[in-house]
């Protein structure tokens, strides 16, 4: 798909990919916000499946399951069934704090936030600054990669794995929680892409670099485990490394890794600093692993490679 003529490509310029980076964050906005409570919902109904099945509760416990377990479960089910539907597409975006239906007027990147100063139009409201703020990260993020990639399909293909990445560190920022649905397709997505060869990477190289980004996090978890007790990472962070090993390659695994602790060294100083790390919170690893991943995609694994002086 190589598209050589200037006039073809203006679609894949710069700032083209920019607008589009704020349209897609505006997007991502809503994955963030919506994505872990379709997941809790599909919680509930594994509950509920799980609470209403004696069979499994006799195999497992070896007793009846209580009488009160079975109403539970009905009780759950008739619940899950008088929910409205809730997914990525449905309902419309509302305030959270009145209901008012957000109008396509107000819901455009960047610049209705700015012309609402901030505050939903029906009851004032403020309206976090951090919808904005990952619209314009986004825009930053597509920018960077036509400038990366060149006016080339390919950019777009790199500008999908910027989307997930930022919807992946924004939703662990937030509940601690990496998607399945966006970890597995992203590793599946990355072997295809150098199997088909539009990641420029050779598919034995993406092959191990899944097998050592799960591995090498998989170790420090255990070994982590062993000597204090304590769980640092979770199985998310593992396949987010392995699901970057699979766009990046192997070669790419430790730059990665380097590059997370730094950016996480350097946010831990910030919040200690402004005192915004509360004692015993849990602070994520994969917004950190997500930053390793978006510099050394940005950067390419040479150049990461010579600030640590291995190149
Ligand atoms: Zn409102």
């Amino acid at each position: 798909m190589q598209v050589s003529s200037a006039a073809a490509t203006w679609w894949l310029s710069v700032p083209v990919l920019a607008l589009l980076g704020l349209a897609i964050g505006s997007f991502l906005n809503v994955v963030v916000h919506r994505l872990p409570r379709m997941m809790e919902r599909d919680w509930w109904a594994d509950v509920a499946h799980a609470m209403g099945d004696g069979e499994s509760f006799r195999r497992t416990f070896d007793a009846d399951a209580p009488k009160a377990m079975a109403a539970g479960a009905a009780d759950l089910t008739q619940r899950l069934e008088g929910l409205a539907p809730y997914g990525l597409a449905r309902p419309g975006s509302a305030c959270p704090a009145c209901g008012h239906r957000i109008r396509w007027y107000e819901n455009i990147p960047v610049f209705s936030w700015v012309a609402l100063r901030g505050r939903c139009s029906a009851c004032r409201t403020p309206i976090s600054v951090r919808y904005p703020l990952l619209e314009l990260l986004t825009a930053a993020l597509f920018a960077a990669a036509g400038w990366r990639f060149g006016a080339q399909p390919v950019a777009l293909l790199w500008c999908a794995v910027l989307a997930v990445l930022v919807a992946l560190a924004a939703i662990d920022w937030d509940t601690t929680l990496l998607p399945d649905s966006l970890t597995l397709p992203l590793l599946w997505g990355g072997l295809v892409a150098a199997a088909l060869g539009w990641s420029g990477l050779a598919l034995i190289d993406a092959l191990w670099g899944v097998l050592a980004g799960y591995l090498s996090l998989w170790s420090v978890y255990w070994l982590f485990k062993k000597a204090t007790g304590k769980e640092g990472m979770g199985f998310g962070d593992f396949k987010l490394l392995a699901a970057l090993g699979a766009w990046l390659g192997w070669q790419a695994i430790l730059p990665i890794v380097l590059m997370a602790s730094v950016i996480g060294a350097a946010v831990g100083i910030a919040m200690k600093v402004s005192g915004s790390l509360r004692e015993g919170r849990y602070v994520p690893f994969g917004p950190f692993l997500a930053g390793g991943g978006v510099v050394v995609l940005l950067a390419g694994t040479e150049r990461v490679l010579g600030w640590i002086g291995q190149r």
